[in-house]
């Protein structure tokens, strides 16, 4: 049935798109929609209520945003809407990037939208919400705390209501705070949820506020898209940055993201990692909002092409360019794998995701194996081989744990914000002096 719809639809005019939003597609370089929008934006234009389960990289974010924008401009023509929708995302990053698409969608017809998310000052949100936006997309906790605290806010117009991440929006972490806000807004809405991944508890949420929801499923229920390549690298747990370096060469200078399960790792990986010459930067839930961004952005421009992150970044965001996903540990939680590989071979790109499997996480790598329904190919290099790389990151480590420690050898708590400042500060002093070392 899906494929059928899909052949017979190949613009987004074909859906009902108005052919103002339809050159905003254009102008982005949409020249069709995809699966997701195809099979989502003409319920929503409907009126239907949506539960769409659609991989990341899909182009998930039109599909809800599109039919929205249409509905605003319809609306627009008997009255001014403000507060008129309302996105809910589980981080912040993916909150800014959603606002990015909804602008970018809505630059041509005058869009207000407002970012409130934590971490980030509240006195310039509040100063956003004043403008009265057409969209507010947030985290849930801030959200709460403008509707709360800021004079002339409410959702009580609020005509469309969309999660997108909403499995984890669902979770016991969001629980009371979306109850809350659940409470306070108007229920004549249209609701749509979206996620890569589902949990039985989208249920629960379905009974509290969703009408007669049409239910959208582009892919099954744990897959990765068919662009990916998947491979496990075997490695002792005591040579694992050796095989990192080695799997980073594979694909030398290509934007890379690296998963590790700790905000410390970050830190210490991307240190050693920038010892050995390589462009990496950390991005990490303890590092303040602006540096996150930072680093992001650095990132994104290609001036790190490598980002060592923790699962903070492997939800939604997206980097349109990341050839290459390394899980340096392999994730407990096996649905936190598809969304750590989601970040590559996004909108029919090709990308390859390699996972360094030692003998402690074995276990929970056939989890995910079993989970995705794949087995993935070995890649064997030969040993000798990294093992030539033993003595530089030996001694890159060693600096790198001197650089993590205070002048005084003590080593600091809670790594952060100082994170990025403190690499190039550290690195800057000593690149010269590792480099010659290495030429001797
Ligand atoms: P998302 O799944 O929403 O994170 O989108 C992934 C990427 O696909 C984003 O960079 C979008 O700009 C892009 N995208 C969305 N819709 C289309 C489309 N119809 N054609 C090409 N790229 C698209």
């Amino acid at each position: 049935m899906a494929e059928e719809t899909e052949e017979a639809v190949k613009t987004f005019a074909d859906l009902g798109i108005c052919e103002q939003l339809v050159e905003a597609c254009e102008r982005l370089g949409w020249k069709n929609p995809t699966k997701i929008q195809v099979e989502a934006i003409p319920h929503a234009l409907e009126g239907k209520d949506l539960i769409a389960l659609a991989q990341t990289g899909s182009g998930k974010t039109a599909a809800f945003a599109l039919p929205t924008l249409q509905a605003l401009l319809q609306a627009s023509v008997t009255s001014v809407p403000v507060f008129y929708a309302c996105v809910l995302s589980p981080t912040r990053e993916l909150a800014i990037q959603i606002a990015e698409q909804f602008e970018a969608l809505g630059s041509d017809i005058g869009l207000r939208c407002a970012v409130l998310v934590g971490g980030v000052d509240m006195g310039l949100q509040t100063i956003a919400l004043a403008k009265r936006p057409h969209i507010v997309v947030g985290t849930p906790g801030r959200l709460l705390d403008h509707l709360s605290n800021t004079k002339g806010f409410s959702l009580r117009t609020l005509k469309y209501l969309i999660l997108d991440e909403a499995d984890r929006l669902l979770n016991e972490e969001f629980e009371k705070s979306l109850d809350e806000i659940l409470t306070v807004i108007s229920r004549d809405r249209k609701t749509y949820l979206f996620s890569a991944t589902m949990t039985k508890k989208v249920r629960k949420l379905q009974r509290a506020c969703l009408r007669n929801p049409v239910k959208i499923e582009v892919a099954s229920k744990y897959s990765v898209v068919e662009t990916l390549r998947q491979q496990l690298l075997f490695c002792p747990a005591k040579y694992k940055e050796c095989y990192l370096v080695h799997a980073l060469t594979l694909k030398s200078g290509a934007s890379t993201m690296v998963f590790t399960r700790t905000c410390d790792a970050t830190h210490f990986l991307a240190l050693v990692l920038r010892n050995l010459g390589l462009r990496a930067i950390p991005i990490n839930g303890h590092m303040s909002q602006s540096k996150r961004l930072g680093a992001l952005n650095k990132f994104k421009a290609g001036e790190c092409n490598i980002l060592i992150c923790t699962d903070v970044a492997s939800r939604g965001l997206d980097i349109p360019s990341v050839d290459m996903v390394v899980n340096y540990d392999i994730p407990t939680n096996s649905k936190d794998y598809i969304h750590r590989v989601g970040r590559t071979a996004r909108a029919g790109r090709s990308g390859l995701a390699i996972s360094l499997v030692n003998q402690n996480e074995i276990g929970w790598f056939k989890q995910i194996e079993n989970l995705i329904g794949i087995r993935m190919s070995d890649i064997r290099p030969h040993q000798e081989e990294i093992m030539l790389l033993l003595e530089r990151v030996t001694e890159a480590k060693r600096i790198s744990q001197k650089q993590i420690k205070e002048p005084g050898g003590k080593k600091r708590k809670g790594r952060g914000d100082e994170d990025e400042e403190e690499i190039d500060r550290y690195i800057s002093k000593k690149d010269g002096r590792f480099k010659k070392k290495n030429k001797r």
